[in-house]
């Protein structure tokens, strides 16, 4: 049997954060209409999960599953009970691992305890809480919902109900951030002591409100962000974690395996508004746009053949949803052309193999020999001896006996190390 992972995309949170660019649509609370997702739409758009997943089940008959990731969006704001009838379609139509991983984000304070106590009993064992910063003034100027105290009460509870294995998720180059405050993030969150810490730069999107104020604001320079980058390494390295990809630490035994599947090019499928899947060397990506994806789930989830274009694959699930939300921003004609049925990429050998090095370096652990020689039949000094020694004597990438990855200079410039895989 094959492994693989599922990727649930839940579109709707309380509101837009200011930086926000990911697949997402405010709830509405009462009156209100325009663009917003009310109960009703949020009840048919669960409707349609469940459909896609039992569709979709026939494909997957010889496929175990070892993780699954609710991601949005704000899936805590489901209701347990539609949150229950998806994972239940799961279980019921896909054969699980002995330790599935099961992964959902969480906003804080979007959450009881009851509701938590819930969601272990339905499998959940892992919960991903985007706090972004321990500074409250940081935290409402990129439009969050809540304070630093809502998600230490949202911590504390999960905790409290039994979760044993918390990411949280932090962001460095915020508007106005010094590089004191954001230690004082990083002391804060790590004396709570979570499993797994993800920390990303904010970057800003253009079309996104924060990007159209960023002149409002002073920024972090771009030394100042390397700065709390290094901070981060090291701070969190004293503090029992280690970094195991380029923005992810975790303590020992707790990497995100969803996440690992994405670096190591394994199968996933994702489920939902414009979720990207790729297996077995084939990548697609539903319809980002709400009527098309209704359509697409009831006309049976039937995927057509040939991509002429090529498809960027997703770094992270952050990246996909970046991804998603690229599509869902074409104009209203540009999204009735296109297709209801997403089409399917075969994915090229010189794609897979340029994949495999610029993901697989994200992860500190790098690329292995071995594993590429049983992909393509090549050793990797065949395919890249010439970038392998440049970049090796340029002192960004370390060969081991098994396996090649970043220097600490080469994750500084990652992005001019992982250009030299392409081929053209
Ligand atoms: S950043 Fe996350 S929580 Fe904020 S609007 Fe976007 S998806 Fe929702």
């Amino acid at each position: 049997m094959r492994d693989l992972s599922i990727y649930i995309h839940i579109p709707f949170c309380v509101r837009k954060c200011l930086y926000c660019d990911f697949l997402s649509f405010p709830i509405s609370t009462g009156n209100e209409k325009t663009g917003k997702m009310s109960g009703e739409d949020i009840e048919s758009y669960v409707n349609l999960l469940v459909k896609e997943i039992e569709e979709q089940s026939i494909l997957y008959k010889n496929h175990r599953v070892i993780s699954i990731f609710l991601g949005g969006g704000t899936p805590s704001l489901l209701e347990t009970v539609q949150l229950r009838k998806i994972l239940e379609q799961i279980y019921t139509h896909y054969t699980l691992s002995e330790a599935t991983e099961i992964t959902m984000e969480m906003n804080p304070g979007t959450v009881t305890e009851e509701k938590l106590r819930e969601y272990i009993t339905y499998g959940i064992n892992r919960i991903s809480i985007g706090l972004q910063s321990a500074n409250n003034e940081e935290l409402m100027r990129i439009g969050r919902i809540h304070t630093y105290e809502t998600f230490l009460e949202t911590y504390r509870m999960a905790r409290r109900v039994g979760f044993t294995n918390i990411n949280i998720d932090l962001m460095s180059a915020l508007p106005e951030q010094s590089t004191a405050s954001y230690r004082d993030t990083l002391e804060r969150v790590a004396a709570l002591g979570p499993e797994h810490i993800s920390a990303y730069s904010l970057i800003l999107e253009e079309g996104t409100p924060l990007y159209e104020r960023q002149d409002s604001y002073s920024f972090p320079s771009e030394e100042e962000d390397r700065q709390m980058y290094l901070m981060t390494g090291q701070y969190l390295a004293e503090h029992g974690y280690h970094r195991y990809e380029i923005s992810n630490y975790a303590q020992e035994g707790y990497e995100c395996r969803h996440n690992k599947v994405y670096w190591q090019r394994g199968d996933y499928v994702g489920f939902g508004l414009g979720a990207a899947s790729m297996v077995e060397e084939t990548r697609w990506s539903n319809p980002p746009d709400r009527g098309q994806y209704a359509e697409y789930v009831r006309t049976g989830c039937v995927l057509s053949a040939g991509c002429s274009g090529r498809m960027k694959p997703p770094e992270s699930p952050e990246m996909d949803r970046s991804e998603q939300k690229r599509t869902a921003e074409l104009s209203e004609p540009e999204q009735a052309a296109q297709p209801v049925c997403p089409q399917r990429h075969q994915i090229t050998i010189h794609e897979q193999m340029e994949e495999f090095m610029f993901l697989g370096l994200r992860m500190m652990c790098g690329v292995d020999r071995n594993v590429f020689y049983q992909k393509f039949g090549q050793k990797i000094e065949e395919v890249y001896g010439d970038v392998l020694q440049k970049l090796c004597a340029q002192g960004l990438l370390l060969k081991e006996q098994d396996c090649i990855r970043l220097t600490e200079r080469g994750i500084d410039i990652s992005n001019y190390v992982m250009a030299e895989f392409l081929f053209d």
